[in-house]
């Protein structure tokens, strides 16, 4: 998203924002007058000095932002003030004195025009769904073996991505002038000389490449060799014979997992303006946001929403922000969910209180937009990481046995309620201790781990994969029949039996079975679990390396 182009849009959206908030600071202003002349009647329960406080405490927050910080600075010191008080009566006539003069400075200063728009900034996009990469899944390979290059070709298309070979250094130059690839996979050793390919990439133009992996491939195994492949700034130096496993582990890890779901952010403030101004701020870096102004409507929000983090105001008309988030941390599973705290300094002696809770931080207003950005993302980033921690399996990084079950419950309530066909199927390795004993048990974990990435990079992204067990996989599709789900597998099915495992001398080749059952025709997710595994052993005794819909002939 090239920020430049949304910046008069920005810039306009921020006056309008600014413009609302000028609108309504006369009023805020008359009112805290008023407030404090009813708060020194003798006759006031409390009510407006309490309004007093909800007004100043308003002001210290926000003037800052729209162009203000001098009202924002005084409002802070009638803040403290105001709260110091126990009991106005006996308050010091000192004191009084001072917010007299405080209440008469800001009243001078909302006269004149607000400092420049503080948006000068140009926001990059943060986190996930910001790659600057633009050629996602594209390759080059700059390999003058063609054979090898053919293999790498054929093995890395068959996961997904998109590569491109070139013989020599000329070609992958003016390669390069088109187009900047997502990694890239170069021969030390090329037809230019013994060490050509670091030194091509040592003269390439400086910086063109600052963002590219670049894995190296050579027979060579000396210091030398790995010294130069350091000084290009490869990302990986892969021996040959080449083991596509590791090849594959080192793309899918520099490259093919990143997560490019935009970082959810919940607001709850009741100042909405505010609000509006940090979620366009949170909105130009790539966020999504949403904003709750009434305390009501968070629980439900949060259901629908599903926020990485709630950015929340500690001072609410309604309830604190504390109490809201004791309210938030009710729910099992928004435990862990990162809850940041916004507000002035005089909330700062609530900092004890907000750590007991697990709030992630307390960010003081005005707060600028690079602080706000940065410690919104690191703790997305954070949860997120833990999160799939939690939720995956560590040999294949697939949903585990516990999330998968979790997932199929709540989209299995999902195509029942919306009337929706939603296929499930049993997926498993065929003669898999087989494999095991004949080329070792690492050589077994590699199949597991290839079966695993073709499911991820094949599969669309609504499907939800996961490892049931050992050499067991589990599938859901949403939105699809069980004879489309069976399609989808069959093809997969194909490709897979086509991939060469182990490298070097033994190679060999593996299939799969799959049994395939769907709702509506069953409503139950244990039902649903239990035919497909029928399915499946259906497809097993029909000899292999098929998928199975029960019932049906295969
Ligand atoms: P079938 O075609 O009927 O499925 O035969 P099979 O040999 O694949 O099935 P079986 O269930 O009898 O054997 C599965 C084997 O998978 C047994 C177990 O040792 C092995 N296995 C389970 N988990 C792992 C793992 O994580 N890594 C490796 N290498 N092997 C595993
Ligand atoms: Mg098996
Ligand atoms: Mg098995």
């Amino acid at each position: 998203m090239p920020m430049n182009e949304n910046k008069p849009d920005r810039a306009a959206k921020f006056r309008k924002l600014q413009e609302a908030y000028l609108a309504k600071l006369p009023g805020q202003f008359d009112q805290m007058s008023l407030q404090w002349r009813l708060s020194k009647k003798d006759k006031d329960d409390g009510r407006a000095f309490s309004e007093l406080q909800k007004v100043v405490h308003n002001l210290a927050g926000s003037a800052g932002t729209f162009g203000y910080p001098a009202v924002s600075d005084k409002a802070r010191i009638l803040e403290v003030l105001v709260s110091s008080f126990v009991n106005l009566g006996q308050s010091a006539k000192r004191d009084r004195d001072t917010i007299d003069e405080l209440i008469v400075d800001i009243g001078e200063q909302i006269q004149q025009s607000p400092q420049e728009a503080p948006c000068a900034i140009t926001v990059s996009p943060i986190g996930s769904g910001s790659s600057s990469r633009s050629h996602g899944k594209l390759v080059y390979v700059v390999e003058d073996t063609a054979l090898l290059a053919q293999e790498i070709r054929a093995q890395l298309e068959r996961y997904g991505y998109e590569v491109e070979v070139y013989g020599g250094t000329t070609q992958a130059v003016s390669a390069l002038d088109q187009k900047i690839p997502a990694a890239m996979l170069i021969d030390l050793n090329l037809p230019e000389g013994e060490l050509a390919g670091s030194s091509f990439i040592n003269s390439y133009k400086l910086g063109m490449l600052k963002e590219t992996p670049l894995i190296f491939m050579s027979s060579r195994d000396d210091w030398e060799a790995r010294l130069s492949v350091a000084r290009a700034g490869s990302a990986a130096y892969l021996s040959k014979p080449i083991d596509f496993d590791e090849l594959l582990d080192r793309l899918d890890l520099l490259i093919g997992g990143q997560d490019d779901d935009p970082y959810r952010v919940l607001l709850v403030d009741d100042e909405e303006v505010l609000a509006e101004h940090y979620a366009l701020i949170l909105a130009e870096a790539g966020m999504e946001t949403k904003i709750v102004s009434s305390l009501t409507e968070l629980l439900p929000t949060i259901s629908s929403f599903h926020p990485d983090l709630i950015l929340m105001d500690i001072f609410m008309p309604e309830c604190s922000g504390l109490e809201a988030a004791k309210v938030i941390r009710q729910k099992n599973e928004l435990l862990s969910i990162p809850i940041v705290f916004l507000s002035t300094d005089a909330n700062l002696k609530n900092q004890r209180e907000v750590l007991e809770l697990g709030g992630d931080a307390f960010l003081k207003k005005p707060i600028t937009e690079e602080y706000l950005l940065s410690s919104v993302a690191t703790r997305v980033s954070r949860f997120r990481k833990l999160r799939s921690q939690m939720q995956q399996d560590a040999l294949t990084g697939l949903y585990n046995h516990a999330t998968l079950k979790i997932r199929l419950e709540s989209e299995l309530g999902r195509a029942l309620r919306q009337n929706a066909p939603l296929a499930f199927a049993m997926l498993d390795i065929d003669n898999f201790k087989k494999v095991n004993d004949q080329y070792g048990h690492p050589a077994g974990d590699a199949v597991i781990k290839s079966i695993s990435r073709l499911l991820k990079q094949r599969l669309r992204k609504s499907d939800i994969v996961g490892r049931y067990g050992g050499e067991e996989f589990a599938v859901i599709f949403p939105e699809t029949t069980e004879q489309e789900a069976k399609r989808i597998l069959d093809n997969l099915r194909q490709q897979f039996s086509e991939i060469i495992h182990g490298h070097g001398v033994t190679i060999f080749h593996c299939t799969f079975s799959g049994g395939v059952a769907a709702a509506p025709s069953i409503k139950e997710i244990s039902a649903l679990i239990d035919t497909a595994d029928k399915a499946l052993y259906k497809a097993k005794n029909g000899g292999k390396n098929r998928i199975c819909i029960y019932g049906e002939d295969p």
